[in-house]
């Protein structure tokens, strides 16, 4: 096998591969160290499976840590990564001290020696107290930092302010702090199981294989069973869509290593679908990505209906397999869908179920708005952008040290 990098065509990589080399030279043979908190389950984990061996083909020395938690520890965690997002949390003193005893004991295991570090999202932040030596250390956040609680916020700023440089996925999540931040958009990989071509014959046998029909019109929403997701508020909008019109909803998702919240929710899908045979919630495991691209390809309309969404990968895979984006209003959702151009932006069951329907009833209207968002995610969201933003971000650090 040749390397991954080469098997990107022109359509992908625009500017070819020779750019990012170009780029890549100067920082050959760079220890690039990236932790986060699950190797399965949820986007950051996705785009580091698949930026590892690219750090790799351009000659950098790429490792991937995670850090091993508790479920005390993932609890704590998830209401962090809730209070990030807006909801408040009362913060107390042993949910501080668990989070620390964890971070720093996961942060004393692991080897930290690197030529820069990535740190993401608030699970191993505390990590920034063991750094050593010039290595410059980056805090990735992935989460919508738009409105945070307040008094979490102003704690795990005291770690963040530690590191040389923060980057957020959407200029509104950037916070007032004394350290550069920048922009980097999350991106899909075209080249992964998840989102490479299917024959049609394999779409058709994973459907038989999950018991969707078909030959119905799909309304599909891909999730980990997460309440900011708002899965019930789907079921909603499509009982209110199948007054009119013929269709079947499927919920597909699983859980994260890193969220314990999913069953609760998932038993209040479940609960809300109760009786009705046309909506199928489909609990699948992590690795099942053919699985997704294929239910993603199968879709009539692709709906992300978040209350609040760091980015929404769900939405650039839908997109690149040209499926018209019924999406929340909210943080990176709005990013991706140019409403009335590549999908439809709501913020209302109503308003969700008016548009899902319109898309329906519209198979002209929902192909345009398909070839629209792949043109979109083209040349803006695929990986090798995110690769370039990286490589970008590096040079400019090692410069600055000098
Ligand atoms: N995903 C998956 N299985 C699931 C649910 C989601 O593989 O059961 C994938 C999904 O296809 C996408 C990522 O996990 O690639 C979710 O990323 P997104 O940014 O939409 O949401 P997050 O889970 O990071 O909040």
């Amino acid at each position: 096998m040749g390397r991954l990098l080469d098997q990107y065509g022109e359509e992908m990589l625009p500017g070819r591969t020779e750019r990012l080399e170009r780029l890549a030279a100067p920082l050959a043979g760079l220890r690039l160290l990236h932790v986060n908190s699950t190797k399965v389950g949820g986007g950051v984990a996705e785009m580091l499976q698949r930026l590892m061996p690219l750090f790799e083909d351009l000659g950098l020395r790429p490792r991937w840590e995670i850090v091993e938690g508790t479920p005390a520890f993932f609890d704590v965690t998830k209401s962090f990564h809730n209070a990030l997002q807006g909801k408040n949390l009362v913060l107390t003193a042993a949910m501080r001290e668990t989070y620390l005893a964890v971070a720093r004991a996961n942060a004393a295991r692991l080897d930290l020696s690197a030529d820069a570090v990535v740190i993401h999202d608030p699970q191993p932040a505390p990590f920034v107290e063991k750094r050593e030596g010039p290595a410059p250390w980056i805090w990735r956040c992935h989460i919508d930092l738009s409105r945070p609680d307040r008094e979490f916020w102003e704690f795990l700023r005291s770690f963040v302010v530690r590191y040389d440089a923060a980057i957020f996925s959407l200029p509104q999540f950037a916070r007032r702090m004394a350290i550069p931040q920048f922009l980097v958009w999350p991106s899909i990989d075209p080249l992964s199981d998840k989102n490479l071509p299917m024959a049609p014959e394999e779409v058709e046998a994973t459907l038989r294989r999950l018991g969707v029909p078909a030959d119905r019109p799909i309304v599909l929403q891909v999730s980990r069973f997460d309440r900011f997701k708002d899965p019930v508020g789907v079921v909603k909008a499509f009982r209110l869509v199948r007054r009119r019109t013929d269709a079947v909803l499927v919920l597909a998702g699983g859980g994260a290593d890193d969220d314990p919240e999913g069953a609760a929710v998932l038993a209040e899908v479940r609960s809300a679908a109760e009786g009705d045979p046309d909506i199928h919630v489909l609990l699948l495991p992590p690795t099942a990505h053919r699985e997704i691209n294929a239910l993603q390809r199968a879709a009539t309309v692709v709906v992300q209906k978040s209350t609040r969404e760091g980015f929404g990968l769900t939405v650039t895979e839908a997109m690149w397999k040209g499926k018209p984006v019924v999406g929340g209003l909210t943080g990176g959702i709005a990013t991706q869908i140019v409403h009335g151009l590549n999908g439809f932006l709501v913020s209302s069951v109503e308003g969700a179920a008016f548009r899902i329907q319109t898309l329906l009833e519209n198979p002209d209207l929902a192909r345009q708005m398909g070839e629209e968002g792949r043109e979109h995610v083209r040349r803006n969201f695929l990986i090798t952008r995110s690769v370039r933003d990286y490589l970008v971000l590096l040079t400019w650090l090692k410069e600055r040290r000098r």
